[in-house]
C-alpha cells in the first residue's frame, strides 16, 4: 500500500507518516489534520493529509551496484 510522505519544512528532508492510504481515498481524507514527529529536526510537524504525498512502497529501491 502507498505510504503517506511528508517533507520538513526545516530540513527539505522527507518524512516517513506511517500511514499507508489507497490513491482512491486521497481525496476524501484530504482535509483531515495530520501530525508528524519530525526525525531530522525534532519539532512536531502540523498540516493535513493533502500537504503529503503517496510513495508506492512497492517499487523496488534502487541500491547502487556493488564494486
Ligand atoms: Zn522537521
Amino acid at each position: 500500500m502507498p505510504q503517506l510522505m511528508f517533507r520538513c519544512p526545516y530540513t527539505n528532508k522527507p518524512i516517513r507518516s506511517g500511514i499507508g492510504l489507497v490513491p482512491e481515498n486521497l481525496s476524501t481524507v484530504s482535509d483531515y489534520p495530520i501530525s508528524v514527529q519530525c526525525p531530522h529536526c525534532g519539532r512536531q510537524h502540523h498540516g493535513t493529509i493533502a500537504d503529503g504525498c503517496l510513495t508506492d512502497e512497492r517499487s523496488p529501491t534502487l541500491v547502487p551496484p556493488e564494486e
